[in-house]
Protein backbone atom coordinates (compact mmCIF):
# COMPACT_ATOMS: atom_id res chain seq x y z
CA UNK A 1 0.00 0.00 0.00
CA UNK A 2 1.31 3.31 -1.07
CA UNK A 3 1.78 5.68 1.97
CA UNK A 4 -0.06 9.01 2.31
CA UNK A 5 3.09 11.20 1.27
CA UNK A 6 3.98 8.99 -1.53
CA UNK A 7 0.04 9.40 -3.11
CA UNK A 8 0.47 13.23 -2.69
CA UNK A 9 3.83 13.06 -4.65
CA UNK A 10 2.13 11.17 -7.20
CA UNK A 11 -0.60 13.73 -7.26
CA UNK A 12 1.85 16.85 -7.37
CA UNK A 13 2.95 14.95 -10.76
CA UNK A 14 6.37 13.53 -8.81
CA UNK A 15 8.13 10.47 -10.67
CA UNK A 16 8.38 7.66 -7.48
CA UNK A 17 10.96 5.55 -7.92
CA UNK A 18 11.38 2.57 -6.01
CA UNK A 19 14.04 4.84 -3.86
CA UNK A 20 11.66 7.71 -3.02
CA UNK A 21 9.25 5.83 -2.42
CA UNK A 22 10.93 4.16 0.51
CA UNK A 23 11.98 8.10 1.51
CA UNK A 24 8.38 8.96 1.52
CA UNK A 25 7.47 6.23 3.84
CA UNK A 26 9.88 6.52 6.44
CA UNK A 27 8.88 10.53 6.59
CA UNK A 28 5.25 9.28 6.58
CA UNK A 29 5.78 6.86 8.99
CA UNK A 30 7.67 9.67 11.09
CA UNK A 31 6.17 10.73 14.50
CA UNK A 32 9.14 12.76 15.29
CA UNK A 33 11.06 15.57 13.08
CA UNK A 34 13.87 13.75 11.85
CA UNK A 35 16.63 15.57 10.17
CA UNK A 36 18.44 14.26 7.03
CA UNK A 37 20.54 11.84 8.54
CA UNK A 38 17.83 10.35 10.40
CA UNK A 39 15.68 9.93 7.46
CA UNK A 40 18.88 8.12 5.79
CA UNK A 41 19.50 5.62 8.15
CA UNK A 42 15.89 4.54 8.85
CA UNK A 43 15.02 4.76 4.49
CA UNK A 44 18.86 2.55 4.49
CA UNK A 45 17.28 0.38 6.91
CA UNK A 46 14.84 -0.44 4.23
CA UNK A 47 17.62 -0.80 1.69
CA UNK A 48 20.48 -0.51 1.92
CA UNK A 49 21.26 1.07 -1.54
CA UNK A 50 19.94 4.42 -0.46
CA UNK A 51 22.83 6.76 -0.07
CA UNK A 52 22.94 9.80 2.10
CA UNK A 53 22.88 12.44 -1.08
CA UNK A 54 19.89 10.84 -2.71
CA UNK A 55 17.76 11.43 0.66
CA UNK A 56 19.48 15.03 0.33
CA UNK A 57 17.77 15.06 -3.13
CA UNK A 58 14.72 13.83 -3.01
CA UNK A 59 14.25 15.69 0.39
CA UNK A 60 14.67 18.80 -1.62
CA UNK A 61 12.40 17.60 -4.23
CA UNK A 62 10.04 17.11 -1.49
CA UNK A 63 10.44 20.31 -0.11
CA UNK A 64 9.79 22.08 -3.41
CA UNK A 65 6.53 20.49 -3.84
CA UNK A 66 5.48 21.13 -0.95
CA UNK A 67 4.62 17.65 0.54
CA UNK A 68 7.54 18.54 3.50
CA UNK A 69 7.99 21.31 5.57
CA UNK A 70 11.44 22.01 6.84
CA UNK A 71 11.57 22.94 10.48
CA UNK A 72 14.04 24.97 12.07
CA UNK A 73 14.86 23.83 16.20
CA UNK A 74 17.33 26.23 16.30
CA UNK A 75 20.59 23.98 16.69
CA UNK A 76 21.55 24.53 13.26
CA UNK A 77 20.22 21.24 12.15
CA UNK A 78 17.09 21.35 9.75
CA UNK A 79 14.16 19.07 10.67
CA UNK A 80 11.04 17.90 8.58
CA UNK A 81 7.77 16.98 9.00
CA UNK A 82 4.97 15.60 6.37
CA UNK A 83 2.84 18.44 5.73
CA UNK A 84 -0.44 18.61 7.80
CA UNK A 85 -3.50 20.36 6.90
CA UNK A 86 -3.85 20.62 10.94
CA UNK A 87 -1.87 23.61 11.97
CA UNK A 88 0.39 23.45 14.56
CA UNK A 89 3.21 24.86 16.26
CA UNK A 90 7.02 23.03 18.67
CA UNK A 91 7.86 24.16 21.75
CA UNK A 92 11.67 22.51 22.31
CA UNK A 93 12.79 21.38 24.91
CA UNK A 94 16.58 22.67 25.11
CA UNK A 95 17.64 20.38 27.84
CA UNK A 96 16.36 17.13 26.34
CA UNK A 97 15.62 17.90 22.67
CA UNK A 98 11.97 16.75 23.33
CA UNK A 99 9.48 18.25 20.47
CA UNK A 100 6.12 19.12 21.79
CA UNK A 101 3.26 19.88 19.39
CA UNK A 102 0.73 22.25 20.30
CA UNK A 103 -2.25 24.13 18.69
CA UNK A 104 -3.92 27.49 20.42
CA UNK A 105 -6.45 29.56 19.19
CA UNK A 106 -5.53 32.88 21.40
CA UNK A 107 -2.53 33.04 19.38
CA UNK A 108 -3.76 32.36 15.62
CA UNK A 109 -6.37 35.50 16.36
CA UNK A 110 -3.19 37.65 17.59
CA UNK A 111 -0.74 37.20 14.78
CA UNK A 112 -4.11 37.95 12.84
CA UNK A 113 -4.37 40.71 14.34
CA UNK A 114 -1.00 42.24 14.69
CA UNK A 115 -0.78 42.14 10.98
CA UNK A 116 -3.85 44.14 10.62
CA UNK A 117 -2.95 46.25 13.37
CA UNK A 118 -0.08 46.61 11.03
CA UNK A 119 -1.65 46.99 7.69
CA UNK A 120 -1.13 43.39 6.34
CA UNK A 121 -2.93 40.30 5.72
CA UNK A 122 -1.09 37.84 6.70
CA UNK A 123 0.11 35.02 4.69
CA UNK A 124 2.17 32.77 6.87
CA UNK A 125 4.27 32.85 10.16
CA UNK A 126 7.00 31.22 12.00
CA UNK A 127 7.19 30.17 15.53
CA UNK A 128 8.88 28.21 17.63
CA UNK A 129 8.88 28.27 21.47
CA UNK A 130 12.16 27.10 23.35
CA UNK A 131 12.32 26.15 27.15
CA UNK A 132 13.24 24.22 29.49
CA UNK A 133 11.50 21.98 32.17
CA UNK A 134 9.91 23.98 35.31
CA UNK A 135 11.93 21.97 38.02
CA UNK A 136 8.79 20.84 40.38
CA UNK A 137 9.07 21.49 44.17
CA UNK A 138 9.16 18.27 45.74
CA UNK A 139 11.60 18.45 48.13
CA UNK A 140 10.92 19.32 51.60
CA UNK A 141 13.85 21.47 52.14
CA UNK A 142 12.05 24.34 51.47
CA UNK A 143 9.23 23.56 54.04
ZN1 LIG B 1 5.40 18.98 14.01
Amino acid sequence: MPSRLEELCVKKGLKMTDQRRVISRVLSEATDHPDVEEVHRRASAIDPRISIATVYRTMRLFEEAHVIDRLDFGDGRARYEETRTDHHHHLIDVDSGEVIEFTNDEMERLKESIARELGYDLIGHRLELYGVPRKRRTDKSES
